[in-house]
């Protein structure tokens, strides 16, 4: 998403608030409430102190993106489609949140800055970073889904290349480093890679 349709929906979405019916603002004022308990938790985990994200709801609704984060300003949107927040409310929303903030703890552990983030993001970045999210939300970030709630994996080829990358991180170093794969990741890939071509 770029930066222009990005600051719009905002705008937009903060000025339709007026008008959306009330069942929505309701949904998006516990997913603030779920935002600020699970960032604080995430930050105790990690030892570090998160800045708080803000939440809101998109207008542009792209079929089948139920929640997107905005490195830029450290936004999370819900796709505000009744069809898609219906989907999301209750089963859905723990997890999809613990998902966009571990984009957001990737945002603040990354050492490169947001402009090198955004110039450098390649389909190679994206598989990390989706993987990342997968990863800590069904793994280290796992006990915050309520019980009974859902907490599955997608099945888009992306995120499942990105998720077998940390599973590799994990197997085969520290479990830790999984908090370093935003500033290792480079170097990750290279040794997946020559594992891979060591395994086939
Ligand atoms: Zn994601």
């Amino acid at each position: 998403m770029n930066l222009i349709s990005s600051i719009n929906i905002w705008e937009r979405s903060q000025s339709l608030t007026g008008v959306c019916p009330q069942w929505k603002i309701d949904y998006l004022e516990i997913a603030k409430e779920k935002t600020k308990k699970y960032n604080r938790d995430i930050s105790e985990i990690v030892g570090i102190k998160l800045p708080q994200p803000s939440i809101g709801l998109s207008f542009m609704n792209p079929k089948k993106v139920m929640a997107s984060y905005d490195s830029l300003f450290q936004r999370i949107y819900l796709n505000s489609s009744k069809e898609l927040l219906e989907y999301l409310f209750p089963e859905n929303i723990d997890s999809t949140l613990i998902h966009e903030l571990s984009h957001h703890l990737w945002r603040n552990t990354s050492r490169d800055t947001f402009i090198t983030q955004l110039l450098t993001i390649t389909k190679t970045a994206c598989i990390w970073q989706e993987g990342f999210a997968e990863f800590l939300q069904t793994n280290f970030f796992s006990d915050f889904v309520p019980k009974g709630m859902s907490n599955g994996l997608s099945h888009n080829k992306i995120y499942v290349e990105g998720f077998n990358r940390l599973a590799y991180v994990v197997a085969f170093k520290d479990p830790k480093e999984v908090f370093q794969v935003p500033v290792k990741w480079k170097q990750f890939e290279t040794e997946y890679q020559n594992y891979q071509k060591a395994i086939h």
